[in-house]
C-alpha cells in the first residue's frame, strides 16, 4: 500500500504537531512554512548562547503556559524536554492612575487602591464567582462589557476590565464575548511554565523530528495557491514550484486558506473568509540593568503608546542570558497601524519617555539592543458572535482541511489550544479513514 501523500500548511504549533501525528501514522508528509524557522507565532530569535556554544532563544512576543494547559505539557515531555519546563510565580501588576499594582491575589486585591473599597469587594466576588464557575454557557450571548458592568459594577469594570479588554482587542473591547472573559479568570494560573531556553526548542525538536521520520519541512517557502484536481487530489503552489497531494491540512488563518484556494464555494468563502484579527507587534529591548520588578505590567492608564510592559528577566533570571535584562513592549494593533512602519529608533524614542514615567531613572543608555517584531493575525476578535462564525475543519473542496487559531473558543488562543485542535483533528482524520 502506498502512503498518503499530506501537506501541512504552516510551521507553527500546530501545523508542527499535525505533522508529527501523521508521519506517525505513516502519512508521507510535507510542512510548507513561509518563514525561516519553525514556530509561527511563538517563534524565538537567538538572543544569548550558552558556553558550550548552545543558542538560547527569546520568543519574538512574550509566551508563557498556565497550569491548565496539558496538551502542550504533554507534548513538551513527549519531546523529551519536561526537565526545562520551570514554573515560577511572577509579579503580574497594572499600571493605573501613575502607580503600579499587583492585583494577583485577594490581598492585593483588596489593597487596590484605584477602586473605592466596596468596589474591590463586588470586583473580587465577581472574579471569585469566575474562577469557580466550571461551565462557561451560561455567560453564552452576553457581551463582557454588559455582564461584568452589571456585575462587578461600572467603576470595576472601567478601572479593571475595560483596559484589559481594549489591551487585546482595541476598539472591538465592548463587542467581546463573556466566555471569553470568564475563561481567562478561570483557566489562568499565577505560576507560569516557561521551557527554559526558549519554546523554539519545542519547535525545532519537532521539525527535527518529523524530518527523521521521512518527512520534509520546507522553511521560507511560501504557499501561493492551493487548487483541487479532478481526481480528487491538491495542488499546492510555492516558491515557484508545486506538488501535488492526496490530503492537506491548512493551518493558516481560514480568510488565507480561502483566498489562496480555487474553486472554493461562494456562500463558504462569504461565510467564513471574514473575520476580525489584530495584528501584534513588539519591541524587545536588551538592558544592562532591571527596570522594574513586576513581570507584567498593563498598562490601564490612558495616553500610553503601548499596552503593556513585559520584563522577562524578571520571570526567567538574567543568568539564563548572559546577564542580559530582557524586555518587551507590546501591542496589538489593527494590522494597518502606523506603527508597523516606524523603525525600531522611532520606537525607542517615542516609547522612552512613558518607560520613564514608569521608572524616571530609565535612560538610554541602559538600552544595549533593539529588535521589533511584527505579527498579521495574531489576536483573533472574540466577539459575541465569533462561534456562530467560526469555519469547520473539513472544507467543500474534498481533502483540504482547515486548523487554525481561529477555530479556538471561548479560551484564549495559546500554544496549548493548537497543540489540543492538532491532537483532536488527527485522531478524527484517523478514524475517518479506518471507518
Ligand atoms: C503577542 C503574543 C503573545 C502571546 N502569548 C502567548 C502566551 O503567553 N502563551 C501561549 O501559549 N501563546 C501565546 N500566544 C499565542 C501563540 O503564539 C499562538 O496561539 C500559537 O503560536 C498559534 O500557533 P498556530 O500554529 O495555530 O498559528 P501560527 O503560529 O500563526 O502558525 C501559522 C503559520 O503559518 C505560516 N504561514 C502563513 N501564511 C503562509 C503561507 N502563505 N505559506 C506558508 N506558510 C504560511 C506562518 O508563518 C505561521 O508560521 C501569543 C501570541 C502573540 C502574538
Amino acid at each position: 500500500m502506498t502512503c498518503r501523500r499530506t501537506a501541512v500548511l504552516g510551521a507553527g504549533a500546530l501545523g508542527l504537531t499535525v505533522a508529527y501525528r501523521l508521519v506517525q501514522a505513516g502519512d508521507a508528509v510535507t510542512v510548507i512554512e513561509r518563514e525561516p524557522e519553525a514556530g509561527g507565532l511563538a517563534a524565538g530569535f537567538e538572543v544569548a548562547k550558552r558556553p558550550d556554544g548552545t543558542p538560547v532563544f527569546l520568543e519574538k512576543f512574550y509566551h508563557h503556559l498556565f497550569r491548565a494547559d496539558h496538551a502542550a505539557t504533554s507534548l513538551i515531555d513527549e519531546l523529551g524536554l519536561g526537565d526545562k519546563l520551570v514554573w515560577p510565580t511572577p509579579v503580574s501588576t497594572i499600571l493605573r492612575d501613575g502607580g503600579i499594582h499587583r492585583l494577583d491575589g485577594i490581598i492585593p486585591l483588596l489593597k487596590f487602591q484605584p477602586l473605592p473599597f466596596v468596589d474591590r469587594l463586588r470586583m473580587g466576588a465577581v472574579l471569585a464567582y469566575l474562577k469557580a464557575e466550571k461551565g462557561y454557557q451560561r455567560l453564552e450571548g452576553q457581551t463582557a462589557e454588559a455582564w461584568l458592568t452589571r456585575w462587578m459594577g461600572k467603576n470595576a469594570y472601567q478601572v479593571f476590565a475595560e483596559p484589559l479588554l481594549r489591551q487585546k482587542f482595541g476598539e472591538y473591547s465592548d463587542k467581546i464575548a463573556m466566555p471569553w472573559f470568564w475563561s481567562r479568570v478561570h483557566l489562568r494560573s499565577t505560576s507560569l511554565g516557561y521551557l527554559l531556553g526558549g519554546f523554539q526548542q519545542m519547535y525545532d525538536t519537532l521539525a527535527h523530528r518529523i524530518r527523521s521520520m521521512g518527512g520534509t519541512v520546507s522553511l521560507g517557502t511560501t504557499v501561493t495557491s492551493i487548487d483541487p484536481r479532478a481526481d480528487g487530489t491538491i495542488s499546492i503552489a510555492a516558491n515557484g514550484e508545486s506538488g501535488v497531494y492526496d490530503r492537506v491540512v491548512s493551518t493558516l488563518p481560514a480568510r488565507i486558506t480561502i483566498g489562496l484556494t480555487s474553486n472554493m464555494p461562494e456562500a463558504f468563502s462569504r461565510k467564513y473568509g471574514q473575520g476580525t484579527a489584530l495584528g501584534a507587534h513588539c519591541l524587545v529591548l536588551e538592558l544592562d540593568r532591571q527596570m522594574t520588578d513586576a513581570y507584567w505590567i498593563a498598562v490601564n492608564d490612558p495616553g500610553y503608546p503601548f499596552l503593556a510592559v513585559v520584563e522577562h528577566t524578571n520571570y526567567i533570571p538574567p543568568s539564563e542570558y548572559g546577564g542580559k535584562h530582557l524586555m518587551y513592549v507590546g501591542n496589538y494593533l489593527p494590522m494597518k497601524d502606523p506603527l508597523y512602519s516606524r523603525s525600531k529608533e522611532e520606537l525607542v524614542a517615542q516609547f522612552l519617555p512613558y518607560l520613564q514615567r514608569i521608572n524616571p531613572a530609565m535612560s538610554e543608555s541602559w538600552i544595549k539592543e533593539v529588535h521589533s517584531f511584527a505579527a498579521p493575525f495574531a489576536q483573533p476578535v472574540v466577539t459575541k458572535d465569533f462561534k456562530a462564525e467560526m469555519a469547520p475543519h473539513v472544507t467543500p473542496i474534498p481533502n483540504l482541511f482547515m486548523a487554525n487559531m481561529f477555530q479556538v473558543y471561548p479560551q484564549d488562543r495559546g500554544q496549548n489550544y493548537s497543540i489540543a485542535m492538532a491532537e483532536r483533528l488527527v485522531r478524527r482524520l484517523e478514524r475517518e479513514a479506518h471507518s
